[in-house]
C-alpha cells in the first residue's frame, strides 16, 4: 500500500511541507488536519493594524492544496498516539499514519503572565495570532484618542518572529505620527537585546522621537503582572496605565505538540537538525514555530524552509535511504514604516546535533543606507510575502 503521511496544521510548516512531500514523491498519501476553512497570516498582519492593508490580503484558501493531491480534513487533531501511530480528530475519527509531521505553530502560554488569561486578552490584545485578534488591536487604536497612550510588552526569548514586536511598535508609531500625533507609544520589554535592534533604534530617532520610548529589562521593561480591569502594565520600576494595550506574551508550543508528548519542559519541541523528527518521539517530525531549531528564528520563512528539508527526509525515510545533511536559510523583513524595510538573513547547517549559523553567511541590512536601498527593501518584503503565499496557497 501506499505510505501514508499526515500533517497536523496547515499553517507556512504544514501547507508547506503537504505540497513538498507531494512533489518528492507522489505515490505517498498525503492528509494534512486544518480546522480553520481559511488560514490567515501573520506576516504583514502588523501592517493592517497599522490601518495600510486590508485583513482579506492575508487570507488564504486549500483549494490549490487540494488540487496538488493532498487530502485536506477540515478538522482538529485532538489526540496522537505515537505508540500506535495514529492520530484522533475532533469529530471522533481516526488516522493511521505510517509517518507525521507536526507544524501546529505556537499557543500563548496562559501561565505565563500573572493576570493575563482568554478574557483579559479581549481588553489587551495580543494579535499575536493573525484573525479576530488583530482586527481587535486596530479597531482600539481607531477609537483611541489623539493624545493617548498605547502600551505594549514584549516577552522573553524564545517566541514567534522576533523582530515582530519591533515592526509592530513601528507601523502604531507611524499610525500615531499621521493620524494622532500627540498620542505617545511606551514598548515595555523582558530583554536588553533584541533582533535588528541597531537598525530599529537608528529609525526610531529618525522617524518617531519623542513618540515612541522603548523600556530594556535593565530600565524596568520586563512586566510582572497586567490588570486588564485598569488596562494596567506593572514592573519592579512602578507601573504603566494604557489607553490601548498590546501584550505580546510568553508562548509555548502548539497544545497539540504537548498532547503529542513532542513537547519537553520548555514547552517547545526538541528535533534531530537533520529529519526534524522529533528526539522525543519516534515516526513523528516537528517543524515551524513549535521546534527549537537551534539557531533558526520562529519565522514564516525558516517554518517553509525547514517544510521542504522535512518532506525530502520524510520521503528518504519511507523509501528506506538516509537522508542528506541539510542547508537552511532564513530571512526576515521588518518594515519600520511604508516604503521603510529592513533585513537580517542566516543560513544553517548542522552542527554536533544543533542547527547552526555559518560563519559569514547571512547578516542585516546596513546601518547606513541610503532611503532608496530601505524602499528596495520594503519592495523587497513585499515581493517575498507573495512568493512564499502563492508558492503555498496559491
Ligand atoms: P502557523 O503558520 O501558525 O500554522 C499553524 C497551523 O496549525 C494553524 O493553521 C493552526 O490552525 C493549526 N493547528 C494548530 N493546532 C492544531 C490542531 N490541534 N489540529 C490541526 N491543526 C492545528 N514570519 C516571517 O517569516 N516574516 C514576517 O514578516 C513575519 N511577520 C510576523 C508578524 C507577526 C505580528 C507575527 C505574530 C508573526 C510573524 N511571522 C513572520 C512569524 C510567522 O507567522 C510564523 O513563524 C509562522 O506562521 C510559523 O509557521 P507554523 O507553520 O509553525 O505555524
Amino acid at each position: 500500500a501506499a505510505a501514508q503521511v499526515v500533517v497536523i496544521g496547515g499553517g507556512f510548516g504544514g501547507a508547506s511541507v503537504a505540497r513538498a512531500l507531494r512533489r518528492a514523491d507522489p505515490r505517498i498519501a498525503v492528509t494534512l488536519v486544518e480546522p480553520n476553512p481559511v488560514f490567515t497570516a501573520c506576516p504583514f498582519s502588523n501592517v493592517v493594524i497599522a490601518g495600510l492593508r486590508d485583513i482579506g490580503a492575508q487570507r488564504f484558501g486549500y483549494q490549490a492544496v487540494a488540487a496538488t493531491g493532498v487530502e485536506v480534513v477540515q478538522q482538529a487533531a485532538t489526540a496522537v498516539d505515537p505508540a500506535a501511530r495514529r492520530v484522533t480528530l475532533g469529530n471522533g475519527t481516526t488516522l493511521s499514519y505510517d509517518r507525521l509531521v507536526m507544524s501546529p505553530g505556537i499557543d500563548i502560554n496562559w501561565n505565563g503572565l500573572p493576570g493575563y488569561g482568554e478574557q483579559a486578552a479581549e481588553r489587551m490584545p495580543h494579535a499575536w495570532k493573525a484573525g479576530a485578534q488583530t482586527l481587535l488591536l486596530r479597531r482600539q487604536l481607531e477609537a483611541m484618542p489623539d493624545g493617548g497612550v498605547v502600551v505594549m510588552s514584549a516577552p522573553e526569548n524564545p517566541f514567534r518572529c522576533p523582530p515582530g514586536p519591533y515592526e509592530r511598535a513601528s507601523l502604531i508609531a507611524w499610525y500615531l505620527k499621521t493620524q494622532k500625533p500627540r498620542s505617545k507609544l511606551i514598548l515595555l520589554d523582558a530583554k536588553d537585546v533584541f533582533s535588528k535592534q541597531k537598525l530599529f533604534m537608528a529609525a526610531w530617532a529618525e522617524l518617531y522621537p519623542g513618540m515612541l520610548e522603548w523600556v530594556s529589562l535593565s530600565d524596568g521593561g520586563k512586566v510582572n503582572r497586567v490588570d486588564p480591569e485598569t488596562n494596567t502594565f506593572e514592573t519592579d520600576f512602578g507601573s504603566h496605565k494604557a489607553d490601548v494595550a498590546n501584550v505580546i506574551p510568553p508562548q509555548q508550543a502548539g497544545r497539540i505538540a504537548m498532547l503529542a508528548g513532542v513537547a519537553d519542559r520548555t514547552g517547545w519541541c526538541p528535533v534531530d537538525a537533520v529529519t526534524f523528527e522529533s528526539r522525543l518521539q519516534p515516526g513523528i517530525h516537528v517543524i515551524g514555530d513549535a521546534a527549537i531549531a537551534g539557531a533558526m528564528p520562529k519565522s514564516a520563512f525558516a517554518a517553509d524552509a525547514q517544510a521542504k528539508i522535512c518532506a525530502l527526509a520524510v520521503a528518504r525515510l519511507l523509501g528506506g535511504g538516509v537522508p542528506s545533511e541539510p542547508r537552511l536559510i532564513n530571512t526576515c523583513y521588518s518594515l519600520v514604516a511604508p516604503g521603510y524595510g529592513i533585513s537580517i538573513a542566516g543560513v544553517y547547517r548542522p552542527v554536533n546535533g544543533q542547527l547552526t549559523d555559518i560563519d559569514g553567511a547571512g547578516g542585516t541590512s546596513p546601518l547606513n543606507a541610503p532611503a532608496h536601498e530601505r524602499a528596495l527593501e520594503a519592495e523587497y518584503a513585499d515581493a517575498w510575502f507573495k512568493t512564499i503565499t502563492t508558492e503555498i496557497f496559491g
